[in-house]
């Protein structure tokens, strides 16, 4: 089959892949209608996550059709049409049965790799770093979904893949993003980063009855998406970010503050020597103003940061002594995508939203390599793309 493999920093290929087989009694093998690429891929594209080998399947937001089962499949069959999580979650465990299902302790092969990483072992990932169990990913024409019986969402015929789709990542991220900062009528919420991320959290947090959502980024055509989904826009390259809050909300500070940009806008190092115990790099000097810090010092006391934003290694000189002094609420994390799915599967169906607004590209799969770089440059008035097999 084709597929999109890493073989390093910035060099993702279409290439030939082995058929995926049946591994597991619990397998499914799906084959792929839609698969899109996420700005979590592009830590792996531009070399910020240790754990990657050449080769490596990309991609974890995918849908398509069942084409086999496992023995031990029992809630799938050949021909349903699912989309799978990018979490793989195994239903049983205790943290799964507590609603943990980023943090089941049951599906990263690699265990020992995040025990030594985290602490603890976390879920296992599709097309992400091995920290993560290693899977094959779902750029790809084929892909083995492990845990299938757990790991997938099934969805009607009368919806397309478009607006469907992001049930696997962005949207439960997006919300899972505003419901954790316990949205009150009376809220401020303000979001870092116009992605697709922050969009399907501006989103949410209009429908969850925020009084005022304010989004910042400086890409122009970002931010008007942000506005048409009820943001008032703040781009950082023309004002002040904290001059802009402070106006917007009488001096008080925004009580929710999501970021949604993550290693970005970080000085980050890279933890390579943890997990092969060769050199030891600080990655990714950048001249942006540091989200994390500037929640920190605008959020309103009392308030909640929200971090979807994905971070790897470490993260210098946060203003920790504010937050202890403000009275922050921190909340973070991979999503707990099973926990919301059925939720935004009704939204979806009511109409109430279609998050493929998000969409701006749809190309072949064998264009990926070139959308990488347009989707993390945002040439073209780049938000989202879907691939197509
Ligand atoms: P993206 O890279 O397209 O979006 C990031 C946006 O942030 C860009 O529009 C960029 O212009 C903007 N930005 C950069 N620096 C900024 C700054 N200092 N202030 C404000 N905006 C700034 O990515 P995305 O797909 O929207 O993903 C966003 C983040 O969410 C990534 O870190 C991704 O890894 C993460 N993510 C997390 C989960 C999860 O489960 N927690 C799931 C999906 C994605
Ligand atoms: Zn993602
Ligand atoms: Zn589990």
């Amino acid at each position: 089959m084709k597929a999109l493999r890493w073989h390093g920093k910035k060099d993702i290929r279409y290439d030939d892949a082995p058929d995926p087989e049946i591994e597991d009694a619990g397998d499914a093998i799906l084959k792929v209608s839609s698969c899109a690429i996420c700005g979590s891929d592009l830590h792996l594209f531009d070399g910020f996550m240790p754990g990657m080998k050449h080769g490596d399947i990309m991609g974890h937001e995918f849908m398509g059709e069942i084409v086999e089962v496992g023995k031990e499949t029992r809630k799938l069959k050949v021909g349903d049409r699912v989309v799978v999580p990018f979490t793989i979650t195994c239903g049983q465990c205790d943290q799964c049965r507590r609603g943990n299902f980023s943090v089941c302790e049951r599906t990263n092969r690699n265990k020992n790799l995040a025990d030594k990483m985290f602490g603890h072992t976390t879920a296992g990932l599709f097309g992400y770093t091995h920290l993560t169990g290693g899977y094959p990913g779902g750029q790809a024409e084929y892909v083995r979904v492990p845990y299938a019986d757990t790991t997938h969402v099934k969805v009607p015929s009368t919806l397309s893949d478009e607006q469907v789709l992001f049930l696997g990542d962005i949207f439960p991220t997006g919300w899972q993003a505003a419901v954790q900062c316990d949205i009150e009528p009376t809220d401020t919420v303000a979001i870092w980063g116009a992605g697709p991320v922050g969009q399907m959290t501006i989103r949410s947090a209009v429908l969850l009855g925020a009084k005022q959502v304010i989004c910042i980024d400086r890409v122009p055509e970002r931010l008007q998406m942000a506005a048409a989904g009820g943001a008032i826009p703040i781009n950082f390259d023309e004002e002040s970010v904290l001059d802009r809050l402070g106006e917007l909300t009488q001096g008080k500070g925004p009580e929710k503050c999501i970021d949604a940009v993550g290693l970005e806008a970080h000085v980050t190092r890279s933890l390579d020597s943890m997990v092969d115990r060769a050199k030891q790099a600080v990655m990714a000097e950048s001249d942006r103003p540091h989200v994390l810090r500037e929640m920190i010092y605008v959020c309103r006391p009392g308030g909640t940061l929200s971090i979807p934003g994905v971070y790897g290694g470490l993260v210098d000189k946060i203003p920790f002594g504010a937050s202890m002094n403000k009275g922050l609420t921190w909340k973070m994390g991979q999503t707990h995508v099973a926990k919301w799915t059925d939720d935004l599967l009704r939204l979806i169906e009511e109409g109430k939203i279609d998050p493929s607004f998000v969409i701006t590209h749809t190309m072949s799969l064998k264009d990926g390599p070139g959308m990488y770089e347009t989707f993390r440059d945002k040439k073209d008035g780049c938000v989202k793309v879907v691939l197509k097999p």
